[in-house]
C-alpha cells in the first residue's frame, strides 16, 4: 500500500533525495567511505558543506554581508541562543506572540533577558506587522512566520524599522521566497522543509556578530562558528548532506517561487475541501492561514480521532493535530506530493459521506 506521510516533523523526502542518499550511503562518491563515515575535518565533508551554502545563497540570492551556520540543538536551542547571542549591552528584546511556538520561543527568552511582547494573535488571526509596538533600543524583535501547531502563517514580511527583525522559519523556511535583506538572523530546523532532524540552518548579518555574552559555549557562540565554518566541533554531517541534497532538488524544481507556487495549490486545494459544507471546519482566519500546516476539524472531537484512525488505514498517515489544539492536522512540507493531497481530499469525501 502507498503510505503517505502528513507529518509535522520529521518529514517527507523526495524519493529522488532518498535513492540518492541510500546510495551515499553506500559509498560517498568515490570515496571509499559511507557518507556517514566522512571526518568533519576532510576534503569531501568541506565539499558537502560548500555545496549546501552555495544551493542555498542560490535559492534564497543572499548577500555576502550575511554568514549561513549549519548548528545543532533544533529551533528550540535558538530560543535561549538569541538573547545570548544577541543582546549585547542592551536590555531587552521585542517579541510577537502568534501562537504555540512563538509562545515557547517567548518563554525561553524571558529566562535570559526581558523579552517585550510588543503584538499578540488570538488563535485566528495574526497580529498585523503594522500594529507592532517595536521599541527602538530593542536588541531585536522576533516573530515566528507560521505557527505550525496553530496552522496560521504570516503572507506578508515586516518592512524594516531600525531593530533588527529575527524570525522563526522553521515551517516555512524555503518554502517561498524570502526578502532577507529586512532580516538580520533567520533560523530553521531542518527536519520540516529542508532534511534530516539534527541539523540547524542560521542565516545571520554580519553586524550582529561578536555580542555574545561571556559564557556562551563556543558551539552556540554565532561568531565563532561563523569564524570556523560551523566546524567549532563536529557538525551533523549526515544532516548536512541531506540538506545538500535537498537544496539542490529544489533548485531542479525551479526555486523558490515555484516551490511557493506548488504549496498555495496543494494547500488550496485542501482548504477548497474543508471549505466546501460545515462538515470540516478551519479556525484561522481566511487571511492567515498556513500554505504548510493546514490544521482543521470535525463536527465533534470524537470524529477528529476516528478521521485519524481511519486515514491511517488507508495509507493517510500522522494526521492528528497538536496535543494543544487537538483537531486534524495535514503538513504540506516541500516534499509533500500533490498526489497525498488529492488522496487526502478524497478521503474526507468519503468520510463525510459514511459519518456526516
Ligand atoms: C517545529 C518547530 C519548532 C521546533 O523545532 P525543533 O527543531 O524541534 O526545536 C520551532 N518553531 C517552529 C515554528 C516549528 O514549526
Amino acid at each position: 500500500m502507498k503510505v503517505f506521510s502528513f507529518s509535522s516533523a520529521s518529514s517527507k523526502l523526495p524519493s529522488d533525495v532518498l535513492e540518492a542518499l541510500g546510495a551515499d550511503i553506500g559509498e560517498w562518491s568515490g570515496a571509499g567511505l559511507s557518507a556517514l563515515e566522512l571526518p568533519f575535518t576532510g576534503k569531501e565533508f568541506a565539499g558537502i558543506a560548500a555545496f549546501a551554502e552555495h544551493d542555498l545563497r542560490a535559492l534564497l540570492d543572499l548577500p555576502e554581508s550575511y554568514h549561513v551556520l549549519f548548528l545543532q540543538g533544533g529551533a528550540s536551542a535558538q530560543f535561549s541562543l538569541l538573547p545570548m547571542n544577541l543582546l549585547g549591552d542592551l536590555d531587552h528584546c521585542d517579541y510577537v506572540q502568534s501562537g504555540h511556538w512563538s509562545r515557547r520561543a517567548i518563554a525561553a527568552a524571558s529566562l535570559c533577558c526581558d523579552a517585550r511582547i510588543i503584538a499578540s494573535g488570538d488563535g485566528i488571526t495574526l497580529p498585523d506587522p503594522s500594529s507592532w509596538d517595536r521599541s527602538p533600543n530593542a536588541a531585536y524583535c522576533h516573530y515566528t512566520t507560521n505557527e505550525t501547531a496553530d496552522g496560521l502563517q504570516f503572507h506578508s514580511y515586516p518592512e524594516t524599522v531600525a531593530t533588527p527583525l529575527v524570525a522563526d522559519m522553521t515551517a516555512d523556511f524555503l518554502t517561498r521566497p524570502i526578502p532577507v535583506e529586512r532580516f538580520g538572523l533567520i533560523y530553521a530546523g531542518a527536519q520540516k522543509n529542508l532534511g534530516a532532524a539534527g541539523l540547524t540552518i542560521v542565516i545571520v548579518h554580519q553586524d550582529l556578530l561578536g555580542r555574545a555574552r561571556s559564557g556562551t559555549p563556543a558551539p552556540f557562540d554565532y561568531a565563532r562558528q561563523a569564524q570556523s565554518k560551523s566546524r567549532v566541533n563536529t557538525p551533523p554531517t549526515f544532516a548536512v548532506l541531506v540538506a545538500r541534497r535537498m537544496l539542490a532538488w529544489l533548485r531542479e524544481q525551479g526555486g523558490l517561487a515555484a516551490a511557493a507556487a506548488r504549496n498555495r495549490k496543494k494547500s488550496g486545494k485542501l482548504y477548497a475541501a474543508i471549505d466546501r459544507d460545515d462538515f470540516y471546519s478551519c479556525r484561522a482566519s481566511p487571511r492567515h492561514r498556513s500554505s504548510i500546516n493546514v490544521c482543521f476539524h470535525l463536527p465533534d472531537p470524537s470524529l477528529d480521532l476516528l478521521f485519524a484512525e481511519e486515514a491511517h488505514v488507508k495509507g493517510l498517515c500522522h494526521l492528528r493535530g497538536h496535543p494543544e489544539v487537538g483537531g486534524v492536522r495535514a503538513s504540506l512540507y516541500n516534499a509533500v506530493t500533490e498526489d497525498a493531497v488529492d488522496a487526502l481530499v478524497s478521503f474526507m469525501s468519503d468520510f463525510k459521506r459514511r459519518r456526516g
